[in-house]
């Protein structure tokens, strides 16, 4: 027997479209408890497939939206797309950015811009958070290992990227700290950190 698992995203416009993310097939006739239900591997495909997808729909509708000045209606040119890679705890989708001409009215004709804010290493911030989180309880090493071992996120993690990771975290932790009297010189335990992320 064979599941076919089938993704929909109806848009404003009213437009659906409909796409195949992932099948999955088992013996009729035979079941054992590693054949019973989903896999992790299985299920991690799924949840990366339906990840890419929708950040693929999601980046392309942006795309196409921006098409006015939001302050004096101009249009607004476009300079070109370029690729870039959102990594979140559901894998790494790709992502194809449109990068647009500022507009006179800002006197940013001549500054280009992204379509969407992302920075240079887009990482969906629940990723830092889980990783920061499990990095408080654990070497970086093992960090990677169990996120490998249960969620997509695990493409490209190795202790170098877990430490990375919290590491940013933290500096993010002091930037906040130093915005609050009387924070800047305590100091943050690990545990606090990966709650105030
Ligand atoms: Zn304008």
């Amino acid at each position: 027997m064979r599941w076919s698992l089938k993704l929909s995203v109806e848009l404003e416009t009213g437009e659906t479209n409909t796409y195949e993310v992932a099948q999955v097939d088992r013996e009729e006739t035979f079941i054992a408890p590693a054949s019973l239900g989903l896999s992790i591997t299985e299920s991690k495909q799924i949840l990366a497939a339906v990840q890419t997808q929708m950040v693929t729909d999601q980046v392309a509708r942006h795309n196409e939206a921006l098409k006015a000045c939001r302050f004096c209606g101009r249009r607004v040119r476009t300079k070109g797309y370029y690729g870039s890679v959102f990594k979140s705890v559901f894998g790494e989708a790709p992502m194809r950015l449109r990068r647009v001409w500022g507009c006179e009215c800002r006197g940013a004709a001549h500054r280009t811009f992204s379509s969407i804010p992302t920075g240079e290493n887009p990482t969906a911030r629940e990723l830092n958070y889980l990783t920061a989180k499990l990095a408080a309880l654990m070497p970086f090493g093992k960090v990677a290992d169990l996120l490998g071992e249960l969620l997509p996120a695990s493409a490209g993690t190795n202790a170098v990227t877990v430490r990375n990771r919290t590491m940013r975290v933290g500096r993010r932790l002091e930037k906040s700290a130093i915005a609050v009297p009387g924070m800047a010189r305590r100091e943050v335990s690990p545990r606090e950190k990966s709650r105030l992320v």
